[in-house]
């Protein structure tokens, strides 16, 4: 088998991301499934594993990173689909996209052992691969909470020499101050607008659709939002359906007063005006994200 090289790798994970876009949607199970394997292989250097033995985890790790609206196939499509330049699968009998035929046939998938190899070569390249999957099928709010739950460190990582060739759009600079001055610097949500020396301090600019799924860095594609309001936006615990009011996601639980307040007291509020001549986000964009991100039902 030839030897896979980081530039080879990383053309594959770039085209990973171009499927996705053919329907429009997400898809985010392959990109999940592989972080999985990735923690598994900082964790125990190895990456064989039964579909039954992943499934439960991996199953995990979908219901927490994608919108529950499309789980349908669970863990089965991306074991049996991940591209073969990346990852092997056999089993005692013909396989299929199944999950019954995955458990009878004890199918084993692992990393192709050229890709392995790689991978383990040099100190920091497993977290590198990880945040590029995050970067090119999440947005930043997913960073953190990912690596925790698949054991990677977010302050590792980052290799000298790594070089990232894909065809990926440059992010405008210009974005963050356009959105904060079209939103008066203050969170479209609860009004939020603190400063500190006449600058905006946990203040963002939020994508609506997000820019790795092709969301433009332009005003109508972009909210002010305070710290806490961009997470809850970009994790699908809250929503701008129709008229521009906020809908917050069933499956949302906060005991506290804090979440009344901050959560639960925002439903059917119509977000914040934009300052005069400033676009309110548009329409596509905001359904986009009511459909690829919002968690529409509890999960069981
Ligand atoms: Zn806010």
């Amino acid at each position: 088998m030839e030897a896979m090289t980081k530039e080879a790798l990383f053309e594959i994970l770039g085209s990973l991301r171009k499927a996705n876009f053919a329907g429009g949607g997400r898809s985010p199970y392959k990109p999940l499934l592989l972080l999985w394997i990735l923690g598994q292989l900082k964790k125990n250097g190895a990456t064989e594993f039964s579909y039954a033995d992943l499934e439960q985890d991996v199953s995990h790790l979908i219901d927490e990173f994608s919108p529950t609206s499309a789980n349908r196939y669970r863990v089965e499509m991306p074991f049996f689909h991940l591209e073969n330049d990346l990852w092997q699968i056999s089993g005692s009998e013909k396989l299929e996209p199944k999950r019954s035929v995955l458990r009878r046939a004890n199918a084993v998938g692992r990393l192709q052992p050229g890709v392995e190899k790689l991978l383990l070569s040099e100190p920091g390249l497993i977290e590198a691969v990880a945040r590029f999957i995050v970067d090119t099928h999440f947005t930043d709010s997913y960073l953190e909470p990912i690596f925790d739950v698949i054991g990677l460190d977010v302050e590792f990582g980052g290799v000298p020499g790594v070089v990232i060739s894909i065809d990926q759009k440059k992010r405008d600079p210009k974005f963050r101050d356009a959105v904060l001055i079209a939103w008066r610097k203050q969170c479209a949500m609860c009004g939020y607008d603190g400063e500190m020396f006449n600058t905006s301090v946990a203040i963002e600019a939020a994508h609506v659709k997000w820019f790795s799924q092709g969301g433009p860095d332009e005003l109508d594609n972009g909210l002010a939002l305070c710290s806490l309001h961009h997470k809850l936006f970009d994790r699908g615990v809250l929503g701008i359906g129709q008229e521009f009011k906020i809908v917050v996601a069933d499956g949302f639980i906060g005991k506290s007063p804090a979440a009344d307040q901050f959560v639960y007291e925002l439903q059917d509020k119509s977000i914040r005006d934009p300052a005069p001549n400033k676009p309110m986000p548009s329409l596509d964009f905001l359904e986009w994200h009511i459909k690829q991100v919002f968690q529409k039902k509890n999960i069981a």
